[in-house]
């Protein structure tokens, strides 16, 4: 067993955990960060990626608002190149109660949100598909973030500066003198190597798992998760984020994500013991589709590329079992002092945009434990990409003889770290995937920096087969791709193609009809008619997928 010593051990690799890491970074905070699986592949990498202004929390949560409408502003100017400044709408359809108009615009300018009345002639300039039939609009400041770009980017700078990340490591139990946590025992699940960390203050940023991390540690934190589904088109119907203006309810808000659109959500609570088992259910499809084409009639029009669901973090603040207690905030809990566990300490709840807020108070309470007076600085320093902006004219001179619109959508995903991705040679813009317009060089850029082991994190870094044909011409590329540098020998890589599509597979499965239908059947031509796919057996040392739980690893 490998031993290693730190000032800080984090556990998960979401918003929050990676946040955590780059702050402590800042700080000068020695810390590791150990997820189970790959960065983002917890709740972050499964909502709708959108950067609210807070209007949607305004009436029922003016705190949650204000958060929002301060973070939004901040992310705005570090995180530049993982968020799309679309801007919201808010419209009000016949049906709907039109008091809530009235209410929010109160709402909006008591949490300080920039909201204002537009006409429906306006809205419908702003977002020419929107439905004509609408009574009302607002304005509001709401944008996109990329939950993957963020996750990664802030994980980059904490590694830049010193920080160490540990990818698909499972937390296998914690190290304890008396009432101190001292470190964790974790292992790898592609190699099962088994590791010890010792630290000063071990971190559950575990999310929905945090539950059963603290039930690790020996100690009670009651998660209540509610299961969200979201549906994805096959093309951008939006420009803007449309939201419904009426009290939070399902399939009211349509989020444009680079080159498709998403409807969400729904809301169901579900057993604890399901948090890793969540699918969506086929009333939940039905749902978003109908009230999304109240939203954007066009919805009727497209094709369904894939419906996910994620679990909400929801905590009960105290170790009332009744959930009264429950939380929709952010919640930060230590445990030295409500459990007498020194050492340890939990963060959870909040939302993905709030996660540089958290991760402020987390690593406040880390200083404290510490005895370091540092402040945090993640509110002024832009993430890797998002530094100054090179001018248009300059850019344009340095790509020339690159294709413009490679370089836009490598920028598009990169910021400023596309001069550090496309090279003149031809070799290093070829395209891997055409519906993301990833290249060579990206797939290189991202495999040698930013943390892939497999062909599912080479999506998550660079979208490759995320698109309309979901990885049906691009997977073998991207499994070669990851033969060429030396991830995985050929065998191991065929067997990350299963996995892949065994992932994507989830996605499509609850809207097998029509044209989805027809294009998986395509799918299945090339990869088991051409290929022979199916006659290998996935979870290899190449991917490791296999094992899921710790109880599966005890069976290992
Ligand atoms: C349907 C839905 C829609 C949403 N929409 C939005 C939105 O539009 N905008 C917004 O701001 N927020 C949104 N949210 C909320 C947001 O997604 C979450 O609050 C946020 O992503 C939580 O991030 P996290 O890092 O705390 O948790 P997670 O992302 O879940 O990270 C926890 C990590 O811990 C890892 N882990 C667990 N157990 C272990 C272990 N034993 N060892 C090692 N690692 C472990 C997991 O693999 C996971 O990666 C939405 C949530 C849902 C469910």
């Amino acid at each position: 067993m490998q031993r290693y010593e730190t000032d800080v051990i984090i556990i998960g690799g979401g918003a929050t955990g990676t946040g955590i890491a780059r702050d402590c970074a800042l700080r000068g905070i020695k810390a590791v960060l150990v997820e189970k699986d790959d960065l983002a592949s917890g709740t972050t990498g499964r909502n709708h990626g959108l950067l609210h202004s807070g209007a949607r929390y305004a009436v029922k949560d003016i705190q949650s608002a204000s958060e929002c409408i301060d973070e939004n502003k901040i992310l705005k100017k570090i995180a530049r190149h993982c968020i799309e400044d679309t801007g919201g709408l808010f419209v009000t359809l016949p049906e709907d109660d039109q008091e809530y108009h009235f209410e929010l615009i109160r709402r909006c300018e008591e949490a300080g949100i920039k909201c204002k009345k537009i006409s429906v002639k306006e809205a419908l300039r702003i977002e020419p598909n929107l439905n004509p039939e609408i009574i009302h609009a607002l304005t509001v400041p709401d944008g996109t973030i990329d939950p993957f770009r963020l996750a990664a980017s802030n994980i980059l700078d904490a590694v830049e500066r010193g920080g160490t990340l540990f990818t698909h490591t499972i937390v296998t139990d914690f190290i304890r003198n008396q009432d101190t946590i001292k470190g964790i025992c974790f292992r790898n699940r592609l190699t099962k190597e088994t590791f010890e960390i010792y630290g000063k203050v071990v971190v559950n940023a575990s999310g929905v798992w945090g539950q059963k991390i603290c039930e690790q540690a020996g100690i009670e934190l009651k998660m209540f998760p509610s299961k969200g589904s979201m549906v994805i088109i096959d093309y951008r119907i939006n420009n803007v984020v449309v939201n419904r203006c009426r009290k939070p309810s399902d399939g009211d808000i349509i989020v444009p994500g680079d080159t498709v659109s998403l409807i969400g959500t729904t809301s169901k609570k579900i057993s604890y013991e399901k948090i890793d088992e969540a699918v969506v259910d086929d009333d939940e499809v039905e749902i978003l589709l109908k009230d999304g084409e109240k939203l954007i009639p066009n919805v009727s029009k497209t094709r369904v590329l894939r419906a996910y669901c994620g679990v909400r973090p929801l905590v009960a603040i105290s170790n009332e079992m009744d959930g009264r207690d429950i939380s929709r905030g952010i919640v930060l809990v230590d445990h030295e002092q409500r459990d007498g566990a020194k050492g340890f300490i939990s963060i959870a709840g909040g939302k993905l945009m709030t996660y540089r807020l958290m991760a402020e108070m987390a690593t406040d309470l880390i200083c404290e434990k510490l005895n370091i007076n540092k402040f945090c600085t993640t509110h002024d320093i832009p993430l890797p990409g998002s530094e100054k902006k090179t001018s248009e004219h300059k850019r344009i001179k340095h790509f020339s003889g690159i294709p413009k619109s490679i370089v836009g959508s490598t920028q598009f995903r990169h910021g400023e770290r596309v001069h550090r991705i496309l090279k003149k040679d031809k070799k290093s813009y070829g395209l891997i995937c055409e519906c993301e317009m990833v290249t060579a060089g990206e797939v290189d850029y991202a495999i040698k920096n930013l943390f892939v082991k497999d062909i599912i994190d080479l999506r998550r870094r660079t979208r490759v087969g995320m698109g309309p044909c979901q990885g049906a011409l691009c997977a073998y590329r991207a499994a070669g791709q990851i033969v060429q540098h030396e991830v995985a020998d050929g065998e191991d890589a065929s067997k990350m193609m299963i996995d892949f599509f065994e992932e994507r597979w989830k996605g499509i499965k609850p809207i097998l009809w029509g044209d989805a239908l027809r294009e998986m059947e395509f799918t299945y031509w090339i990869y088991q008619g051409l290929f022979g796919l199916g006659n290998l057996i996935s979870g290899t040392k190449g991917s490791g997928k296999g094992v899921e739980t710790l109880e599966e690893i005890d069976q290992f």
